[in-house]
């Protein structure tokens, strides 16, 4: 089949022919229909975040259940299911305790590039391939736990739900479950890329009564205005923290959802939220970038806490989000800005970081 591989960090991706082995305990051989271009793979692909190389990476996808390997109970042939980012083993104490997304087993699969328990599918001749956070969707074919899928109804799009593997699922739930905002609260969202403008759109699903939205690019301002956000800030000609205060008669907001790994865009969340205020990180500044906050902040209640995959419970949230989306009110489809082939995909990156796209979805 063909995958596209990353051979070194800051080097274009190589669409070639790879092998994948059969499905083994637990583990499923999904036919990739879709999978997004998550900004964090960026991160990898410019060596911000290390991983594991040679590596397939993509990391929200969606397909069709093709084989199952031996003791898979909870899929068969022919299901719709979106791969998911982060993987819940079901029994560690965080996955007993209701918080799937903070799963002792992430951290190792992500930095062994290896299935769940160390298993490597993926090959290229005799080298062996290491799979993105156990997924490894820039490929025909995605050999997966059947723990890392989350079955979907068969009547909704592969290439909408794709998105709900990581960006989308990450910024609606920050807001709904992380921040658990509430019916007329005031709620900031810094960055509109796909993350950002889901936590726009979750905002206004949760019924907020303020929503602003921060960019430093017009196109992405729009777009915002257009799924929710009350008001927009070009962060580039406006002060953000100024406008929130201005907002709300010198108060703060009562959340503030930073999207953009950089850890001024950060600061300035936290700056605009009221005391006993909720900021939520959900951007990754590079590893190494450290915050500087002012400890009296902390006593005024302040939170600023952070979110992996916005802390849902992917069985019981994501077929949730797809009938959001399905019933017409959840505009996840808005996000699409472009398709491409498999074949296209650095030119997809490419234009990704230069801010062109909001997602593009590569179909296969
Ligand atoms: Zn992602
Ligand atoms: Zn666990």
């Amino acid at each position: 089949m063909k995958a596209a591989v990353s051979y070194e960090i800051k080097a274009p991706m190589r669409v070639e022919e790879v092998t994948l082995d059969a499905p083994r305990d637990h583990e499923v051989l999904v036919k990739m229909v879709a999978a997004g271009t998550c900004h964090s793979d960026l991160h990898f692909l410019n060596g911000d975040i290390p991983v594991a190389m040679p590596v397939v990476m993509g990391h929200e996808g969606a397909g069709i259940v093709e084989k199952v390997g031996p003791g898979v109970a909870t899929l068969k042939p022919g299901d719709h299911v979106v791969l998911m980012v982060a993987f819940s083993c079901g029994k560690c104490f965080y996955c007993a305790e209701g918080r799937p997304t903070l799963c002792v087993e992430n951290l190792p699969i992500q930095i062994m590039g290896s299935l769940p328990g160390g298993g490597i599918r993926l090959h290229k001749g005799g080298q062996d391939l290491h799979h993105l956070f156990g997924l490894a969707c820039f490929a025909e074919y995605a050999v997966v736990h059947e723990r890392s899928v989350v079955k979907i109804r068969e009547d909704a799009p592969l290439d909408v739900a794709c998105l709900l593997g990581c960006g989308t699922s990450t910024g609606i739930g920050a807001v709904l479950n992380t921040a658990g905002v509430k019916a007329g609260q005031s709620v900031a969202v810094y960055g509109c890329g796909g993350v950002g403008l889901s936590a726009v759109m979750a905002a206004k699903l949760a019924g907020a009564g303020l929503i602003m939205a921060v960019d430093t690019l017009e196109p992405k301002l729009e777009m915002a205005k257009a799924l929710g956000a009350d008001y927009v800030v070009n962060a580039s000609k406006e002060n953000p923290q100024q406008k929130a205060m201005e907002l709300t008669a010198g108060m703060g907001l009562d959340h503030a959802v930073p999207c953009v790994g950089n850890a001024d865009v950060i600061m300035q969340a936290f700056g605009s939220i009221r005391s006993g205020g909720k900021c939520i990180v959900v951007g990754l500044p590079p590893i190494g970038v450290n915050l500087s906050i002012a400890p009296y902040e902390l006593l005024q209640a302040k939170v600023l806490t952070g979110t992996t995959q916005g802390d849902i419970t992917a069985s019981v949230d994501i077929p949730r989000y797809v009938d959001l989306f399905m019933n017409g009110k959840l505009a996840l489809d808005k996000l699409i800005t472009k398709s491409c082939r498999l074949d296209e995909i650095n030119e997809a990156y490419a234009a990704l970081q230069r801010g062109e796209t909001i997602r593009t979805v590569i179909r296969f």
